[in-house]
């Protein structure tokens, strides 16, 4: 692999792409675009001004003048919304909650997809979501689609809220992950489906770094 490419890893919530997108960026020197983080600013945004998740003027002008923009603290994407830091509090449950029906707004994909495709243009890019290889970049050099059983990924999120001192049963965070896969996989606007020539990998019984090996190795035979 000689010009830095775009990688593309899409798949349902809980599936570990963030994690696997990570990794795979710090190991090939790239930098990881973590584009459901900027899905999450959006809701944040529209939560803090009260508004309907909906089509509208406001939604418009909120979009003409909100500032998105990512910074790089340390390796890890920050989120910052008009110049202010809100990584922590895009993953809120109340965020987490309303993040799938504000991507189901067109003028907001419209606007993200433009940044997106602004920020990742030039390559050495990991880039995670759920239209990254059907969508933003549908020419990535390297497209992936990762799966897991809805047991394996609700167990995840449950390890991963833990580490975050919030205890939530896994019957709940089941019919959470359930929800949001009806919606995005439904959705009208670019739902979620596994891209043209994406390599899928089943990673339900796979660990981060059996998976990243599977994806490096894929990516190194080209
Ligand atoms: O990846 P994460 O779980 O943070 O994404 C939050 C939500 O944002 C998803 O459930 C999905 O509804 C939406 N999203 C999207 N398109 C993307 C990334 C995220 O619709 N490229």
């Amino acid at each position: 692999m000689s010009r830095k490419a775009v990688i593309t890893i899409d798949g349902p919530a809980g599936s570990g792409k963030s994690t696997t997108a990570r990794t795979l960026a710090r190991n090939l020197g790239y930098t990881y675009l973590d584009t459901g983080a900027m899905y999450r600013a959006v809701t944040l945004s529209l939560m803090e001004k009260g508004m309907p998740i909906e089509e509208s003027d406001d939604l418009e002008e909120l979009l003409s003048s909100i500032h998105l923009d990512l910074r790089y603290i340390d390796g890890e994407q920050h989120t910052f919304l008009n110049d202010k830091d809100i990584s922590r509090e895009i993953r809120s449950v109340e965020v987490t909650r309303a993040v799938s029906s504000v991507a189901g707004l067109r003028s907001v994909r419209q606007y993200l997809v433009a940044e997106q495709r602004q920020i990742a243009r030039k390559g050495g890019y990991v880039v995670d979501g759920r239209d990254a290889g059907s969508v933003i970049f549908p020419d990535a050099e390297f497209k992936f689609f990762l799966t897991a059983s809805l047991e394996a990924r609700a167990k995840r999120r449950q390890k991963d809220l833990a580490e975050q001192g919030v205890e939530i049963g896994l019957d709940e965070l089941k019919m959470e992950l359930h929800r949001r896969d009806e919606q995005d996989y439904s959705r009208l606007e670019s739902p979620l489906v596994k891209p043209a020539n994406a390599f899928e990998i089943d990673n339900s019984h796979l660990s981060v770094s059996e998976q990243v090996e599977i994806m490096e190795k894929r990516i190194k035979e080209s």
